[in-house]
């Protein structure tokens, strides 16, 4: 797999990456050793964030932007992060048929986000998959979420640039995006400004402008940049693809962007202790035998939320 994965072959990507998604302990091991051997071949790439509400233009975008990138000759993946895809059963994110032109392309290939499980264990296997993507070639990474709870944090911290798309309101520009995704933006696109919505576009985009005068920058070397774009249209696509770089080359020369990955791994690493004990806890056989029966005295007023988790961590193993 290993071999097949670095000669770029989609079968042994595909089959590298279900591997990475399953959550069968046996399956874990060899993932694990599968991404080992891939991570001397990784890093390469351009590693692009996107997200926005559902609606604001997010699979329109970055069809367009891949294929923008594609016709430059770049080998461009889309995963996605959407730890609801699956349990909910709605539009599952990175789904193929949400951006058909890209879908179908050969230098491309997109992938829906892994179903079910924690934000937790979806963001660890697209880190996972982001690592294979590389390993196989593909020199932009382009990971989508949707703007809705932790999910951009997760993303964020996956990713070298991260990019909100938004849309012009009216009345409230920030249509209940809240300031801490705002902080994490390198960018933002005030997305649909055609027809009878430029103005509105271009207003929204000042506004913003204003508000992030107030907020943290995410980066010491770099100042968020706003755009106003056509998705449908094709316009100002390119516009975020020069910032992206421009982003780059200020952080590689200030040492920021090796600095910001070393970081991410070790972040990354931070986050899979939390969910390996996670997991270890509630597979401890007194925890499966025990928790039912202290939620039910919780719920019932019985017993303090405190003293059920004293009980639960101390019972001892028969
Ligand atoms: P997502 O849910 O964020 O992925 O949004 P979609 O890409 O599915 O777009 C939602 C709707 O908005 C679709 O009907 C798109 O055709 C439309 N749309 C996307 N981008 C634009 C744009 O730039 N201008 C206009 N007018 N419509 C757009």
């Amino acid at each position: 797999m290993v071999g097949g994965v670095l000669k770029g072959d989609r079968r042994s990507l595909s089959r590298a990456i279900t591997l990475v998604e399953s959550r069968l302990d046996a399956h874990r091991i060899s993932a694990s050793a599968l991404v080992d051997a891939l991570v001397p071949h990784s890093g390469q790439s351009v590693r692009l964030g996107v997200t926005g509400v559902p609606g604001v233009g997010k699979s329109t975008f970055i069809e367009k932007l891949g294929l923008e990138l594609t016709g430059r000759g770049h080998k461009v993946a889309v995963l996605a992060v959407d730890p609801s895809s699956g349990r909910s059963g709605g539009s599952i994110l990175g789904d193929k048929t949400r951006m058909p032109g890209l879908s179908a392309d050969p230098k491309a290939y997109v992938r829906p986000s892994p179903a079910g499980g924690t934000l937790g264990g979806v963001a660890a296997r697209t880190r996972e998959t982001m690592i294979l993507c590389e390993a196989a070639g593909f020199d932009v990474v382009i990971v989508e979420t949707v703007g809705v709870g932790q999910s951009e944090t997760a993303v964020a911290s996956m990713v070298d640039f991260f990019l909100l798309l938004m849309l012009a309101g009216a009345g409230d520009e920030l249509q209940g995006i809240k300031r801490g995704i705002m902080e994490l933006a390198d960018a933002i696109a005030i997305n649909k400004a055609d027809g009878d919505n430029v103005d509105h576009a271009v207003k929204a985009g000042r506004d913003v402008e204003n508000a992030l005068h107030y907020l943290t920058a995410s980066s010491p070397v770099w100042r968020p940049v706003v755009l106003t774009i056509s998705s449908l249209e094709n316009r100002g696509i390119k516009d975020v693809w020069s910032t992206v770089l421009e982003h780059r080359s200020h952080h590689e020369k200030a040492g920021e962007l090796a600095l910001k990955r070393r970081n991410q791994a070790v972040d990354w690493m931070h986050d899979l202790v939390e969910e390996k004990l996670k997991q270890e806890f509630y597979e401890r056989p007194t925890v499966m035998k025990r928790l039912p029966e202290l939620t039910r005295a919780v719920e019932q007023g019985l017993l303090s939320p405190g003293s059920a988790v004293r009980r639960l961590f101390s019972a001892q193993e028969s």
